[in-house]
């Protein structure tokens, strides 16, 4: 396992630095307003006249929880008022319906994933009209080439509804534990049993899901090495498919309600180290492969043997083992790619329903990638899913010479490779095993707009 990730406590705090996570390329802060529903609706036809018409992937956005993580940075709307999710299934079914008559009918829906916010915010009863408008509006692929996921919030659900979440279509579920540790957990507002995750992880198995992953976040207020290793063993003993450990990133100044978590309780910054040295340590010696940037897969994982196979995928999500699809973003603040570009729904409900009222889409902004954008989007790619980059085949695919193009980048990454973490040969660029976890670093080597972006990102270890 040692071969895959080396961690390098000098050279981790040396490169520890903002930048960004590349879901996509160029990343957000690039998208505009200029691009708009037009624009979208003009790429949704070119999607479909390609000579190979991708596979579809739908993203649904639920934004409710009905309390407040203190560590949350995501978009969400804390409410206990239920018909307010009523309503905005309602709303949801439109630009369902909407969307899917952009799309060729022929087109099969291979992925299919629910966020937020807590998707399970909905009834079961609820999500089954949800997937029955998404089944409507969209080709489904057969069963065997589905790859249907939602975000589970252990509090919200019962081992029995994990079932029926099951026979809706749902054959991978992610849980966010974050941390079993009862202090920790009052730290940040979010307090829930050992026992429920257990009895949810063990109904999950018995009801046929194909994967089951759970979600861990270090750094939070109070974690200690002692009470993340216990947390690490618990979850360990449960052998979900795969385990994603997230960095806790403190920007009280940036979002509100990390500003209830008490300063002092904040762990200090060579603890956080500490904890993602025993977090690599634990999990490897378990047998877990580190697929990148915070994932960790058993070896028969189909991430694992995608790594491997030369076929992992990045999206939105995180990594995926499917070819590479168009996605469709669905609900507020999603997220689209469809062909060559991005687009991102209004964020505010108020915002949505209106034009949703009004026979529009909800998209209001997005890009256009350049020839330029795609090709470092494919360097990226690369470097993120297989931590190689192939001159030859890039230079096959853009009509490039690699090393006079990227000269620049060759010369940023220099220093990197003085210190071991990546090789750069004649042919290829290799991330050592000391430099995974520094992938983002090597990235921002190729990234044309970080110079000049007004973007805010978390650190890249
Ligand atoms: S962390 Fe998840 S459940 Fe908690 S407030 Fe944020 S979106 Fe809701």
């Amino acid at each position: 396992m040692q071969d895959h990730l080396l961690f390098d406590r000098p050279l981790v705090e040396k490169y520890d630095r903002p930048g960004p996570r590349y879901t996509s390329y160029p990343t957000a802060p690039q998208f505009h307003t200029a691009f708009a529903e037009d624009d979208y609706r003009a790429a949704a036809e070119r999607s479909n006249r390609a000579e190979t018409p991708k596979p579809l992937s739908v993203y649904v956005h639920i934004p409710f929880c009905k309390s407040l993580c203190y560590y949350c940075a995501c978009n969400k709307i804390i409410t206990h008022n239920t018909e307010r999710a009523a309503e905005y299934l309602a709303w949801l079914k439109e630009e369902i319906a909407v969307q899917g008559a952009l799309f060729d009918e022929g087109r099969r829906m291979t992925q299919l994933h629910l966020g937020g916010g807590t998707p399970t915010y909905l009834s079961n009863a609820q999500l089954g009209e949800l997937m029955a408008s998404l089944d409507a509006a969209f080709h489904f692929a057969p069963p065997a080439e589905r790859e249907f996921s939602l975000e589970v919030d252990p509090r919200t659900v019962t081992p029995e509804q994990i079932h029926e979440l099951h026979d809706l279509g749902f054959n991978r579920l992610s849980f966010g534990v974050q941390d079993f540790d009862l202090d920790v957990q009052k730290a940040v507002n979010r307090v829930q049993s050992e026992e429920d995750v257990v009895a949810l992880v063990q109904a999950a198995r018995k009801a046929g899901f194909e994967s089951v992953s759970v979600d861990l976040i270090y750094g939070l207020p109070l974690q200690t090495v002692a009470s993340f290793d216990a947390t690490l063993e618990k979850i360990i003993a449960l052998r979900p498919d795969r385990i994603a450990t997230y960095s806790y990133a403190h920007l009280p100044e940036l979002f509100k309600a990390q500003r209830l978590i008490r300063p002092e309780d904040m762990p200090p910054p060579e603890r956080k180290l500490e904890l993602l040295e025993l977090t690599i340590r634990r999990l490897t010696a378990a047998g877990y492969v580190y697929i990148g940037m915070d994932h960790f897969a058993l070896p028969e994982d189909e991430l694992t043997l995608a790594r491997e196979n030369g076929t992992l995928q990045r999206n939105f999500q995180g990594y995926s083992t499917h070819a590479d699809c168009d996605m469709i973003g669905l609900g507020i603040t999603s997220i689209g790619k469809v062909g060559d570009t991005y687009s991102q729904n209004v964020k505010e409900t108020a915002q949505y329903q209106h034009r949703l009222g009004e026979g529009r889409l909800a998209v209001f902004r997005g890009y256009r990638l350049s020839e330029d954008d795609r090709l470092r989007r494919d360097v990226i790619n690369a470097l993120m899913c297989h931590n190689r980059i192939d001159f030859a085949a890039i230079e096959a695919e853009h009509g490039i010479v690699f090393r006079d193009y990227f000269a620049d980048a060759l010369e940023a990454l220099q220093e990197m490779a003085d210190d071991g973490l990546v090789a750069i040969r004649e042919h290829e660029i290799e991330l050592l095993p000391a430099g995974r976890l520094m992938m983002r670093n090597a990235a921002m080597a190729f990234d044309a707009y970080l110079a000049h972006s007004k973007g805010r990102y978390s650190r890249t270890v």
